[in-house]
């Protein structure tokens, strides 16, 4: 069954076991503070306890802005002074997550913090002081040593999933890689490098309990870089072009069939030492250092992940080989995160292109606080928001943890100098804020395999051998008996020499005797010890079950204890929290009662500004009402003047067309007076309408008129007026038209004007020409 169902042909693996327990951890938070650099003077970092800091404004901060910086305290899960060795720091943040790892569980550790405040020295460490990557690998090795599987027995598949290959695939795969590369088969052999040997200390060894002898194990890790959002993996064996070096080429993220994110194509070097592990995670760095300068990146503001896999499978019935069967495989795997610095961007002194990138890591920074801030505030306020993990590779990568695929630890790393201290307040408010997320405790999944692996062999051949001894009278006790048989005299030679030989024989009476002695003597002493033994046993089983109880008693009150403490961890905590919420409600109840006093100026304001503002508008009306009187006014008047006018006109013009009327009905009587002979020219009657005009004697005797003035008084359309007048303007010699003869005055008027001007003669012909003509 086992041949057939190999090679990757085994079944896809049930839909993702989300963890079914209801417990939560907190993400554990702890603080490291590094010692003040040689050129620095002011510290602005006490310890406090050991579980709490107090920071101080730098004296130069407080003078700028008097009062607005208080003396703040933090607490932690723990916290760490200058003096913490990397052991010490190890054995605390660590430890509990390599145990884990080994126990099949899932962990996230990363430093976090300003550069310059030690992430860097916190996980990697300096030569004789290996940090917790070291450490961690050590304890890994330390633990799973003598159980760890051939080389390429467990085989990762591209998908996140790792394979398990029978012994004849593995040794063809070793053989091939021996092949290929000069390395050496046996990494214990191998020379070490001098640059790294001093991180690994032997002497402070520690290693796991509880590992599964009846498993096998492999360790896998890989190392990969994100800068500017961008993945890189250090470990890949790349062809160096010398000449034209290539860029680096990103990798992308995936979703394995579990949920669970990885870095697609990401190398995976299978180790089997510590040494090996880190020559492969200095190699790591090499490239992450040369790429750096080729491509003048700044190194504090890429983040590197180095990830260690723990692949464990049982052994098979014989317990010599790996169980073929890729369900039975369990991958757990601890990442180990040294941040970019958390500092804004203001702090650094890139340019251009570089500041661009810096902004962007900071991104992935601010990604970070975002998601924890949603994670803690979904968690507080009961809320379902979306946590941004998608915005940033970081985040996405550690997605998992936060859903509960592991326990998430966090060192915080300050430097005490006072330029950081701004820095350091916003580093010790993520903190704070990151303790209050809680993250699902990974189930325990322990492997469940079916077969009697060696452990349990071994254990029934113990069980059989004593079971035999049982049976062939058991173990005899010691002590007198042993001296007994000591003293068991030898047989003495029994040889007779002859008939007078009366030595050997009383000789051997005597031994015999003797023997016989202490044959009953030590007869007597095993009844006695018999008894003995039952009475011990019997009394031992009574103490034996008194101590078992009192055992129980005590576990018990460790236990409660144990209780006690963590709910007066508990109380503490939230006594703490609760002393933070009242000094935040009481800030908020400042911030709104001067919103409070802003609003009600600013409604006063308000209510005075309308208040103006309805009077000028009714100001206005005002205006517009006493404009249109005015306006109706005047134009009332105007109406009334114009009709005067019209009317003062019209009585003008009647009296006009009187006095004209007046006229012609003169000039009638003249005309008519003109024909009859001697007739005695009438007078006017009035001075007022006099002929307008004289009468002379003509030479002939008879009598003309000379008008000084003509009128035509006429009502008449004003188009046949204008034409008449232009006609009477314009015509050559002063003919009216044709069509004007029609009227007896103007027919009247004419003729009077030629009989007078050719009376006259010529050199009167104008004195009959009107001298002024009305209009
Ligand atoms: P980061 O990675 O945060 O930028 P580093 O880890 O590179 O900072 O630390 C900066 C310097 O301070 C290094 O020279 C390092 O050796 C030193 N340093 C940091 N933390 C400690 C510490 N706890 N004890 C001694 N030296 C430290
Ligand atoms: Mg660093």
């Amino acid at each position: 069954f086992c041949f057939c169902n190999r090679k990757g042909k085994t079944p896809r693996r049930p839909p993702p076991k989300k963890p079914s327990n209801n417990q939560k951890d907190p993400v554990g938070v702890y603080c490291r503070v590094r010692p003040l650099g040689a050129e620095d003077v002011e510290c602005c970092i006490e310890v406090i306890s050991n579980t709490t800091i107090q920071l101080h404004a730098p004296d130069g901060l407080k003078a700028n802005r008097n009062g607005e910086f208080k003396e703040t305290q933090y607490s932690f899960k723990k916290v760490f002074g200058i003096k913490t060795t990397q052991g010490e720091l190890f054995e605390d943040v660590a430890k509990p997550l390599v145990e884990d790892i080994i126990h099949c569980k899932n962990g996230l550790l990363f430093t976090y913090g300003v550069t310059g405040s030690g992430k860097t020295y916190t996980m990697t460490g300096s030569p004789g002081q290996g940090g917790l990557l070291p450490r961690s690998l050590d304890m890994i090795f330390n633990s799973i040593g003598p159980y760890q599987a051939k080389r390429y027995v467990f085989k990762p598949d591209d998908k996140n999933g790792m394979e398990v290959q029978n012994q004849v695939d593995a040794l063809l795969d070793r053989q091939k890689r021996d092949s290929q590369t000069t390395v050496p088969k046996t990494p214990t052999t191998r020379r070490i490098d001098p640059e790294f040997a001093d991180m690994i200390s032997p002497v402070e060894a520690c290693k796991a309990d509880g590992v599964d002898e009846d498993s096998s194990y492999s360790v896998f890790v890989s190392y990969i870089e994100i800068y500017n959002n961008y993945i890189y993996d250090l470990l890949e064996e790349t062809p160096i072009d010398p000449i034209k070096p290539k860029p680096p080429q990103s990798k992308i993220l995936r979703e394995d069939q579990n949920h669970n994110m990885y870095v697609a194509g990401c190398t995976e070097v299978e180790v089997k030492s510590t040494e090996e592990a880190f020559e492969v995670f200095w190699r790591g760095q090499k490239k992450r250092r040369i790429a750096n300068t080729q491509l003048n990146r700044e190194s504090s503001r890429s983040h590197s992940v180095f990830i260690i896999k723990l692949a464990q499978a049982p052994l098979d019935a014989d317990g010599d080989n790996v169980l073929q069967d890729k369900n039975q495989v369990n991958v757990s795997q601890l990442c180990l995160v040294d941040l970019a610095g958390s500092e804004r961007t203001s702090r650094t002194r890139a340019e251009g292109s570089r500041l661009r990138e810096a902004g962007n890591i900071n991104q992935s920074l601010m990604t970070l606080r975002t998601c924890i801030e949603v994670l803690r505030e979904n968690q507080m306020c009961g809320t379902n928001k979306m946590v941004p993990y998608r915005d940033s590779k970081v985040t996405h990568l550690f997605k998992n943890y936060f859903d509960g695929e592991g326990k998430v630890r966090m060192v915080v790393c300050v430097n005490p100098k006072a330029d950081d201290y701004e820095e350091t307040l916003l580093v010790m408010r993520f903190a704070e804020m990151t303790q209050e997320v809680e993250v699902a405790r990974p189930i325990d999944r322990p492997i469940c395999g079916f077969a009697a692996g060696r452990r349990q062999r071994n254990q029934a051949f113990k069980e059989e051998l004593t079971r035999r001894l049982e049976e062939r009278g058991g173990p005899v006790d010691g002590g007198v008996c042993v001296c007994l048989l000591q003293s068991f005299p030898p047989l003495p030679p029994c040889e007779i020499s002859g008939p007078n030989d009366d030595v050997t024989l009383p000789r051997l009476i005597e031994a015999l005797e003797k023997r016989h002695k202490i044959r009953h003597m030590m007869i007597e002493e095993y009844n006695k010890t018999g008894k003995i033994i039952t009475l011990f046993r019997a009394q031992d089983s009574n103490l034996l079950s008194k101590e078992n109880f009192i055992q129980e008693q005590r576990g018990k009150l460790g236990e409660k204890e144990k209780m006690i403490q963590n709910q007066k961890n508990e109380i503490d905590r939230l006594e703490k929290k609760s002393r933070m919420l009242e000094y935040k409600i009481d800030i908020l109840q400042k911030t709104t009662n001067i919103y409070e006093e802003d609003k009600r100026s600013l409604q006063q304001e308000l209510e005075s500004r309308e208040h103006r503002l309805q009077r000028e508008m009714s100001e206005k009306r005002r205006m517009e009402t006493r404009m249109q009187g005015i306006v109706t006014d005047s134009k009332l008047k105007w109406e009334k003047e114009c009709e005067r006018r019209v009317n003062a006109k019209q009585l003008e013009m009647q009296n006009k067309l009187w006095v004209k009327d007046e006229k012609l009905k003169q000039l009638k009587a003249i005309v008519t007076e003109g024909k009859t002979e001697n007739r005695q020219p009438q007078r006017p009657s009035r001075e007022k309408d006099k002929v307008p005009g004289e009468v002379f004697k003509t030479r002939g005797g008879g009598q003309a008129v000379q008008f000084t003035d003509i009128e035509t008084l006429k009502q008449e359309n004003p188009v046949a007026a204008s034409r008449k007048r232009r006609s009477s303007e314009t015509g050559p010699d002063g003919e009216p038209m044709e069509g004007d003869w029609t009227d007896v005055e103007t027919r009247c008027s004419v003729a009077l004007e030629m009989r007078a001007g050719s009376n006259l003669g010529p050199g009167y012909q104008h004195h009959g020409y009107p001298k002024r003509r009305k209009p």
